[in-house]
């Protein structure tokens, strides 16, 4: 043992306090210097104060629901009801997290004082006991609507790891496809292998009404064996659970076989189109206020406006175990998008559609313009095939394909530009090439 503390009496003494040996009734000695028992305790309780701030910091910096809404308003167009939900159902669950992490650190100090018992706790901390349970998300709506979107974009506002599941991929354990442990390993791999960061992360679930159980008042969804056993398996994930998941590849665990991830404080959106849930809605509503036989939708009531008054038994009906429903308590419902929401996700957006196309032909020192019109009718054949926003990349992919082959290999040319006619497909996109014509194909389709 190295040197001691000496007041000249060759006695021990505290480095902090002063006390020798005989004052105190321990004294831990280290390398050259010792420490008694009360001022341990004061530096943990002076350690575990600072922790119970920073971790009150830590709320303070939470984005807030406001915040939230103007980050999903860049990217997102529309939505309105389900920003909102959303914005306030991330706020609470980051919030919750930190009050656990809080009450963890509380405990941890209060634990060094024997004389706080659990009464004079609450005392100090009234709703110390309380529970703030999770609040997964469900968001219901048609396909191409921004529900994977707005999930994405949450996860980029709050800086948290993401990834997305589709339901249908996923099996019991034991069955051939992914099992539920599979998503978690995802996760860590988002992570960069960072379990703990991970343990906060986002995991949207897309998909989730097609395993659904077959009901009897819901005859569109074909019937799925293993659907009910899925539910059952992500069930554990969702409430919270510590899982072993095999790591091969992450980084910071290469040496390890399998790491435990606490999925407790792990946010799930789920998400589907639920085709027929509506009409379930509107039989309970018609069947309530206007006796039985009522058609909402002969009455103009949309798809969306009834599903915003969806509830736990319509969701019971339509196939989803009960305690499944009970897990997802913040439901949403999106709308579907119109003309004018397709041409604002065309332009609007930080990273709109039309932005991409310009920045990729930027590289090669050309100017790619958008007219009105083409804006226009690219929405127009979007909403005809029924399938939101998702159609309208694949659009522009058609009308850009012969100039975005052609282009880069043809210094002369400084700018495309997109009509109606060249979406129509009636001819290509005008090329601008200062003042000359260019080679074969692009000669085909300048104005
Ligand atoms: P789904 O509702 O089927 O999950 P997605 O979120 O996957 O639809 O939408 C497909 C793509 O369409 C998105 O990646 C996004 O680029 C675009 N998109 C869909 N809805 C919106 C929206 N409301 N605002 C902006 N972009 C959108």
């Amino acid at each position: 043992m190295g040197r001691v503390i000496s007041y000249n009496d060759g006695m021990q003494r505290c480095a902090f306090c002063g006390k020798g040996e005989r004052e105190v009734n321990r004294l831990v000695a280290g390398a050259g210097v010792a420490i008694c028992d009360e001022c341990v305790a004061l530096c943990v309780e002076i350690i575990a104060d600072e922790q119970a701030k920073d971790a009150k910091l830590e709320v303070m910096k939470l984005p807030r629901p406001a915040q939230i809404h103007a980050v999903l308003d860049e990217y997102v167009i529309g939505q309105e009801a389900a920003k909102r939900t959303l914005s306030v159902a991330v706020y609470n669950h980051f919030k919750r997290i930190e009050i656990e992490k809080a009450r963890r650190t509380r405990q941890k100090g209060d634990d060094g004082d024997a004389m706080l018992t659990p009464a004079a706790r609450r005392i100090a901390d009234p709703d110390n006991d309380v529970d703030v349970a999770k609040s997964n998300i469900l968001m219901l709506g048609p396909t191409g609507v921004g529900k994977t979107y707005l999930a994405q974009t949450l996860a980029k506002a709050m800086r948290v790891p993401f990834v997305i599941v589709d339901a249908t991929t996923l099996t019991e354990a034991g069955y051939v496809g992914d099992d539920v442990e599979t998503v978690l390993q995802r996760l860590i791999q988002a992570a960069d292998g960072d379990v703990s960061r991970a343990s906060h992360g986002i995991i949207y679930i897309d998909e989730i009404d097609k395993i659904a159980r077959k009901s009897g008042e819901n005859t569109s969804v074909t019937r799925d064996v293993s659907g009910e056993g899925v539910q059952q398996a992500l069930l554990k994930i969702i409430e919270g659970t510590v899982a072993n998941v095999p790591v091969e590849g992450a980084r910071k665990h290469r040496e390890a076989e399998s790491v435990q991830i606490d999925t407790r404080d792990i946010l799930f959106i789920c998400g589907g189109a639920f085709v027929g849930l509506d009409e379930i809605v509107a039989d309970r509503l018609g069947r309530r206020t206007s006796g039985f036989g009522a058609s909402w939708r002969a009455r103009g009531v949309d798809r969306a406006a009834l599903l915003a008054q969806v509830c736990a038994d319509d969701l019971e009906d339509f196939g989803l175990l009960p305690e499944f429903i009970g897990r997802l308590p913040v439901v949403t419902a999106l709308d579907e998008l119109d003309a004018d929401d397709l041409k604002a996700i065309l332009t609007k957006p930080a990273n709109a559609l039309t932005r991409q196309y310009r920045k990729l032909f930027a590289v090669d020192g050309v100017t790619l313009t958008f007219t009105d019109d083409a804006i226009d009718r690219i929405a127009r054949i979007a909403l005809e095939r029924g399938t939101g926003a998702r159609g309208l990349r694949s659009i522009i992919e058609r009308t850009l394909e012969d100039a975005m082959y052609d282009v880069p290999g043809d210094d002369a040319v400084s700018e495309v530009i997109v009509d109606a006619e060249a979406v129509d497909g009636a001819r290509g996109p005008r090329i601008v090439a200062d003042g000359r014509r260019t080679a074969l194909r692009l000669e085909r389709t300048s104005a």
